[in-house]
Order: structure tokens, then sequence, then C-alpha cells
């Protein structure tokens, strides 16, 4: 089975218990929930019982206990995740609005996240995979797009394959140099799987269908565009595809895009058609807005087949 390898933030997640605009006073919250796409990326290919591991760096305190407890319980390789004995593992503070629109608190770039680096490790983990996906939320220091950039050459190099979403959040397009890190990588991905309008990001097409035929010119082999409760569309040179959202309840969004994309990454390993690679992300993200907490939604696949043959008779 191909070896899948991500790269970045770790990080806890603390919530909100009411919908309301951000944190100017007390309020009660939940958490820490383990977290960060790449951590919810890898865990969820890790239910679904593929070899993985994730490169990334950790506090020496309970928030990075706990993420690790839960990577490592799910079946994720965490023999490249490091300690930095100085700074606090990362946070995510969360508040949904009555608009659905979130607020966050961030603590990042300054935590252990930031002070991410190669090691013989990271290295080893590299060399060591067939498929190496990429978060563009991770491209937030010089030195982690220097390691990431690295680590797609040598990947490439070896024959395995490169998977890319660029999960923008504005703050982060505001990063001098980013913008051009990102297309970049873009250019190499071998499946690009933006949400929405991210498709444009890169592009002067006007067109979903002339920005989808840019991306296959660079090389990619398909794209795979997430459009939340629109479902989502795959296209390659070939064929395009479409599939509605399984209409579910929706308790807490986070997530979805990040087990919808580690599930279709899985199936197109697997060397699953895209169809039923499609459908199962598809299954995927809606089961994952069903639990509130970002990694509390991954599926195993016996669930995510369950889950699309009960059809309309799911609870
Ligand atoms: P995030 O980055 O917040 O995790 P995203 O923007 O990358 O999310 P979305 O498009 O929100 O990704 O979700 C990914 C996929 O999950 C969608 O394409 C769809 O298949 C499924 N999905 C998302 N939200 C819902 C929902 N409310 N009901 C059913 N399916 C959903
Ligand atoms: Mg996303």
């Amino acid at each position: 089975m191909k070896h899948v390898l991500t790269i970045g933030e770790i990080l806890v997640e603390i919530m909100a218990l009411d919908p309301g605009n951000g944190f100017l006073e007390p309020i009660s919250l939940i958490g820490p929930f383990a977290s960060g796409a790449p951590a919810i990326f890898i865990d969820q290919v890790a239910r679904l019982g593929q070899p993985c591991g994730i490169i990334g760096c950790v506090g020496n305190d309970d928030f990075g206990e706990l993420c690790l407890q839960r990577l490592q319980a799910d079946g994720v390789d965490i023999g490249a995740v490091a300690r930095d004995p100085e700074r606090p593992t990362g946070s995510a503070f969360v508040r949904y609005r009555p608009d659905g629109q979130r607020d966050f608190v961030f603590n990042i770039r300054h935590s252990a996240c930031g002070s991410m680096a190669a090691s013989e490790a990271s290295q080893a983990a590299i060399r060591g995979c067939d498929h190496l996906h990429v978060m563009g939320t991770s491209l937030f220091s010089e030195s982690l797009v220097e390691m990431t950039t690295g680590a797609i050459q040598t990947v490439r190099a070896r024959g395995g394959t490169i998977s890319f979403d660029p999960n923008i959040r504005g703050e982060l397009l505001e990063l001098p140099g980013l913008r051009e890190a990102l297309k970049s990588v873009a250019m190499l991905a071998d499946l690009f799987m933006p949400s929405g309008q991210e498709l444009f990001l890169f592009s002067q097409a006007r067109t979903e269908s002339h920005a989808v035929a840019e991306v296959l010119d660079w090389g990619a082999r398909a794209v795979v565009v997430k459009r939340g409760t629109e479902g989502a569309s795959y296209f390659d040179r070939e064929q395009t595809m479409s599939v509605p959202a399984i209409p579910v309840r929706e308790v807490d969004p986070t997530g979805a895009g990040d087990c919808f994309g580690a599930t279709f990454v899985t199936c197109w390993l697997r060397g699953m058609p895209p169809e039923r690679a499609l459908s199962l992300a598809n299954a995927a993200g809606a089961m994952a807005v069903l639990k509130k907490g970002p990694m509390e939604g991954v599926s195993t696949m016996g669930e995510l087949q369950a889950f699309l043959e009960a059809g309309e008779g799911r609870k």
C-alpha cells in the first residue's frame, strides 16, 4: 500500500459553545480538540487504513501530548513530529457567528508549529513516502515553504505523487511571497483540490472550465473542486463529473474539506475509479460535519460504505 505523508501544523482547537461575535467577553468553551488541517487530513487517511505519517512540531505540554496520542491511536506515524522544549503547542480558538462565519484567535506562527525544521527523522519520512499532501495553510513561513518544496522535489524524483489543497485563509495571503509559493506548489501537483473560488487563485480565467484546463495544462492529472453544501466535482482530461452533497444536519463544518481530501487521495492511490473516489470523499465530508470538533468526524472505509448504502434511509 502506498505511504502517505503530510507536513504542517498540529494544534489544538478550543471552541465556543454558543454562536456569537468573537471573544470580547468571557464565554463558555469546549476543548481542547486535536486539530490543524494537515493533522485532520492525515488522521482521516489513517482511519481508512492507509499507512501514513506527518512531519510537524508540538510543544512539551498537554496540548501536544493530546494531539500526538490521538494521531498515534488512529494509526498515524508520528516519528517525524518534533517537540519544542520552549514554545507551546499551537492553538486556535474558534467561535461561530449566527450567520455561520467564524471568528478565530490563532497562535500558530509563534507556537511550536513555527519552529518546524528539517531533521533526520523528517528527511527519512520524506524518503520513505509514496505520496505527499500539501496544505496551503502550512506554508506560513519561509522555512516551511523551503522544507515543503524540497520534499516535493524528492518525492517526485522518486516517482511519487503530490496532492495540493490551497486551503487558504485571507490573512495568510497577505504574507510576503505566499501567493507565489502556493502557485509553484500548485504547478507541481498531480491532484489539485481547491474549495470553490480557490480554483481561480492562480488563474486569469473567467470560467471554471478554463481554469480547470489551465491546471490540467500544468500537468495535473485531475482537479477536484469542493463546494460545501453544493457537493463536489472531478475533472481530468477525459471526463468531468459532479456529486450533490449528501443532505445531513450540519453540526460543525470544520474539517469537512480535510476529510473529503484525505478520502479522495486514499481512494485515488488505491486505483479506484474517480466516480467511486468522489462518492466516498463526498460521504466523508458529510460525515465530518455531523460531529462537533475538527477531527471528531473522521470515518473508516466501512463506515463510509455503510453511510452511502443507507441512502435516503440514513439518520
Ligand atoms: P474546510 O477547509 O473548512 O475543512 P473546505 O472549504 O475545504 O472546508 P468544503 O467544501 O466545505 O471544504 O467541504 C468539503 C466537502 O464535504 C464538500 O465538497 C461536500 O462533499 C462535503 N460537505 C461539506 N459540507 C457539507 C454539508 N453541510 N453537508 C453535506 N456535505 C458537506
Ligand atoms: Mg478547505
